[in-house]
């Protein structure tokens, strides 16, 4: 069996970068492939990024009791598959999900084993100014994911490891640390 992770943190904190570099360089983990009723973003792809589904399909998920966890975030619904995770783990991959602090936490309980780790930005300023940089969010879309910021931060004090992203190279060796 596998084991389980869940890497949560503020939008824009940098966690898709560490988390490429570091799948990068241990093939024996796999990222998991969550379903959103997000619109992709330009270059995502479905089946890769996400599962992108209608409101309609995820409620039918929801109804059928098919989700090991999901919630709705800055508007939008997330949620990760139990069959998804079980078959993945069965498998021998190490799984990774990226969720957020919600998610995660209900992971948590219900797999008690689940390590839980947060990654912090440097600081708030430059966190917004790397949301900014993104130019992939309206304004609007921008003010509600500072907002959560603080929330999601409030939360990781539950959190089993926390990795400040001030370099790349650091953090990921922290992360290897934890991790492997
Ligand atoms: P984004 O829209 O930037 O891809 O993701 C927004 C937030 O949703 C991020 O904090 C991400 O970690 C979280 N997220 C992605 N997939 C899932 C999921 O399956 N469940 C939960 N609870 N959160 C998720």
């Amino acid at each position: 069996m596998g084991k389980l992770f869940v890497i949560s943190g503020s939008s824009g904190v940098g966690k898709g970068t560490l988390l490429k570099s570091f799948l990068s360089k241990h093939p024996d983990f796999k990222l998991s492939v969550s379903c959103t009723t997000r619109k992709p973003r330009q270059g995502e792809i479905h089946g890769i990024n996400y599962f992108f589904l209608t409101q309609d399909e995820f409620d039918n998920l929801v109804k059928n009791n098919e989700f090991l966890e999901w919630a709705e975030f800055s508007g939008n619904c997330y949620g990760t598959q139990k069959a998804y995770v079980e078959r993945k783990l069965a498998e021998g991959k190490n799984l990774i999900l990226e969720l957020d602090t919600v998610g995660a936490l209900n992971v948590k309980k219900i797999i008690p084993e689940t390590v839980l780790i947060f990654i912090l930005p440097p600081s708030f300023e430059e966190l917004e100014s790397r949301l900014r940089g993104r130019h992939t969010e309206t304004e609007d879309a921008i003010q509600r994911r500072l907002a959560s910021t603080k929330f999601e931060i409030e939360n990781s004090k539950n959190f089993d490891f926390k990795v400040v992203n001030d370099d790349i190279e650091r953090a990921l060796k922290e992360l290897e640390s934890i991790m492997c």
